[in-house]
């Protein structure tokens, strides 16, 4: 039975307030439902940008909680290198924050190489692996397509054997990124960790196509890892005299350091040219980039260009070299001049020679930096099994996976690790479920819309759980319950130590900015504990018991306060069966 008291409040106003004198767990109000909750993660849309589809959410979640063992093993659920990529990844997570909807992106990049420089410190791979299953692969090229290949490989029981053409791991990681962007101490230790954890790569091997088919004998596989090797050529008069960008890298990370001063010409857009500008400055000559389209089309990310314009290196557009000639103590280049064309089917802006007006550009050196393509015997056609990130053919009986920038049509870091997690889980599912699984199984273990997929999902993880394929909005946010932050800045060596040598330019964040970071993350898609439905719920229908938190249906009458409370739509509305 209940009655009414009477208070006295002290503005003098009487309040009636009911007060039950029995217990209320007889009211059972879940009779009242039509509609039910159910907690319900869901993608982020961060994790649905990265082509290694990693739990960004999660990885922040732990981080900000000082929880480095678990935000570690969170990235190498799907990331063998996260001090690798929070230093050279494009980050297109970023761009797809939520958070920049209400003031600016998260820096996700720069939490993920704290983390990965957190396990390399304390010497951590929170990573088991399981027991050898007794069939072998073999991987062609130590890139890091090939010791992607290897490393989840690993994770389903293959033995691996890397080839490395060279006498040392790495591929374009060593060879085409100056340390300034990739310190040599992060990207070998890295790498040791794999070896460490039983890997092992055997140098100084050159495998050519005709030699695939003697792999049958030792091997159940084998992925083709070798990389874009063979510099694009100018083809223009004069070309000879043109210094090889990707090999001026090459001889730079080696430390045999050619002596290049004076002004310098550097013919390309992309990384390549961006990298080769930014190394020749350190070395004391002045670089000048040219680049037939304007700083819009430019190939290369544009936090590479903004660095290099930043550290004052000219850039010249709508340029195109035509003519290389060598003149009394320098060579002067040609340059015809483009205007903008229409526009292609797919939105890119084409350029065409501005009639016959011409610069002449006298410098003491040119860089041909336009890109790399592959050794021509790798090119083919014809597959039997063809995905976005790798294809696969059957060489006497022996299946063959052409992976990495061998397939792939964005050259970067991270597809290319990408592409070695997809190899091995299609080489999987092709051993265990025949070729007409592949498809289905991909789908399964999607990350969003996009590309990526979830090496934690194939392994039947946590996130098998989630409803993988939804990604939260910002309009799902409850924007109400995070104020303004601006984004944590990152520390970076002052210019005057950096340009006079290639020491790292970014320092990355201290613990105490990386937390502030990761506290600036919604936590879209994911339960993280804050409660919030619980504290809403005017049933007390929401206990919490044994770490788990559960919904008594009896009492909850559907309201949907807890949804419409939930800070980062973790939960969903459900009409009852
Ligand atoms: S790998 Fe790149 S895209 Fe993925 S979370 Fe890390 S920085 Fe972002
Ligand atoms: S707020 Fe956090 S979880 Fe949401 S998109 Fe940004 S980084 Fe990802
Ligand atoms: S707030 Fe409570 S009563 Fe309302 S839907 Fe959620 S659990 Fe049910």
């Amino acid at each position: 039975m209940n009655q009414s008291i009477q208070t006295q409040p002290p503005n003098n106003v009487s309040l009636l307030i009911s007060q039950s004198r029995t217990n209320t767990l007889g009211n059972k109000t879940g009779t009242w439902r039509f509609v039910r909750p159910k907690y319900q993660e869901k993608t982020a849309p961060c994790s649905n940008a990265c082509p290694l589809g990693i739990d960004v959410a999660m990885v922040e979640m732990f981080a900000s909680r000082k929880n480095y063992q678990n935000a570690l093993h969170t990235i190498l659920m799907e990331n063998p290198f996260p001090a690798i990529c929070g230093r050279v990844c494009f980050h297109p997570c970023e761009s797809a924050c939520n958070r920049q909807f209400l003031d600016q992106s998260v820096g996700i990049h720069q939490i993920e190489r704290f983390v990965g420089d957190w396990g390399l410190s304390n010497q951590q791979s929170p990573i088991q692996y399981p027991e050898l299953n007794g069939a072998k692969i073999g991987i062609i090229g130590a890139g890091p397509a090939g010791l992607s290949a290897a490393y989840f490989a690993r994770r389903l029981g293959y033995q691996c054997d890397i080839f490395e053409k060279t006498n040392q791991p790495g591929g374009l990681l060593i060879s085409g990124i100056p340390s300034y962007r990739l310190p040599d101490r992060i990207l070998m230790n890295e790498i040791q960790r794999l070896n460490d954890d039983g890997i092992q790569i055997k140098y100084n091997q050159s495998i050519s196509m005709d030699k695939l088919a003697t792999f049958k004998q030792d091997y159940d596989a084998l992925f083709l890892c070798c990389g874009d090797t063979r510099s694009i050529t100018l083809k223009i008069p004069g070309e000879n005299l043109a210094i090889d960008g990707l090999n001026l890298l090459r001889q730079i990370r080696s430390h045999e350091m050619p002596s290049i001063e004076g002004t310098v010409a550097v013919i390309g857009g992309g990384n390549t040219a961006i990298d080769v500008a930014r190394s020749l400055l350190r070395m004391g000559a002045n670089p000048i980039i040219i680049y037939r389209r304007t700083r819009k089309e430019m190939p290369a990310h544009p936090h590479e260009i903004d660095a290099a314009l930043d550290e004052g290196i000219t850039l010249k557009e709508c340029l195109s070299p035509i003519h290389i000639q060598d003149e009394t103590n320098c060579l002067c280049v040609t340059l015809q001049v483009m205007k903008a064309s229409e526009i292609s089917n797919e939105g890119r802006q084409s350029y065409i020679p501005d009639g016959n007006r011409r610069e002449k550009l006298q410098v003491n050196h040119v860089i041909s930096a336009i890109g790399a393509e592959m050794d021509m015997m790798w090119r083919n056609d014809q597959w039997d099994i063809s995905l976005s990130h790798c294809r696969m053919k059957q060489i006497s009986g022996l299946s063959v996976f052409w992976c990495g920038d061998l397939t792939i049509s964005d050259k970067t870091v991270t597809h290319a690790l990408a592409s070695g997690k997809q190899a091995v889980i299609a080489l999987d599912v092709l051993r265990k479920h025949g070729n007409d699984e592949i498809h289905k199984t991909f789908h399964q273990c999607k990350v969003g819309n996009g590309q990526a997929i979830s090496f934690d999902i194939y392994a039947q993880g946590k996130r098998k759980q989630r409803n993988n394929n939804e990604i939260v909005s910002f309009e799902k946010i409850n924007a109400a319950y995070f104020p303004n932050i601006p984004a944590v800045q990152v520390n970076k060596q002052s210019q005057e130590a950096y340009l006079n040598s290639f020491e790292e330019v970014i320092s990355g964040f201290d613990e105490k900015q990386m937390i502030g970071e990761a506290s600036r993350c919604f936590n879209c898609g994911i339960c993280n504990d804050c409660d919030t439905c619980r504290i809403f719920c005017p049933e007390m229908a929401i206990q919490w018991d044994q770490n788990n938190r559960h919904i008594l249906m009896d009492y909850c009458k559907g309201c949907g306060i807890c949804i419409a409370e939930c800070p980062r739509d973790a939960m969903n509305l459900e009409v009852e069966p």
